[in-house]
């Protein structure tokens, strides 16, 4: 599917530590999760920012985030550092996720079949077709 990516910048260009100021390529999934991911990412970055940087290891060019996707119809976010913290704003975001449209972001519910992608009525009946 081809979409605006270029929205998921808006999260990285308000995570600097999160991301390193890095592009977007690193998100795979689509624009109907934008809002709890941004959730997710404007509280961990906060949490970070009451850290102190030597803890995460600051120097290193390396972003904390190495990749954001979707697998079996939920959020799987995968981190280079992570604390409890961060474990459970993320956990907190997946749950949020598995009932949540990836395209459009209105309610949805994982597909039982074939691709399994978590979609709205309206978005499994396109794809069904
Ligand atoms: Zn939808």
């Amino acid at each position: 599917m081809i979409e605006d990516r270029s929205k998921f910048d808006e999260i990285v260009k308000a995570c600097p530590i999160l991301f390193g100021g890095k592009d977007s390529y690193y998100c795979e999934c689509c624009l109907g999760w934008f809002k709890p991911l941004k959730t997710l990412f404007v509280a961990m970055e906060a949490h970070l920012k009451t850290l102190d940087p030597e803890v995460y290891d600051s120097d290193s060019d390396r972003r904390l985030v190495a990749q954001v996707k979707e697998k079996y119809g939920g959020l799987r976010c995968y981190m280079n550092w992570e604390d409890e913290t961060m474990e459970q704003l993320i956990n907190k975001a997946e749950e949020e996720c598995i009932k949540t449209c990836e395209i459009c972001g209105e309610p949805g519910k994982p597909g039982d079949r074939g691709w399994i992608q978590t979609l709205c009525d309206k978005h499994t009946k396109k794809k069904t077709k």
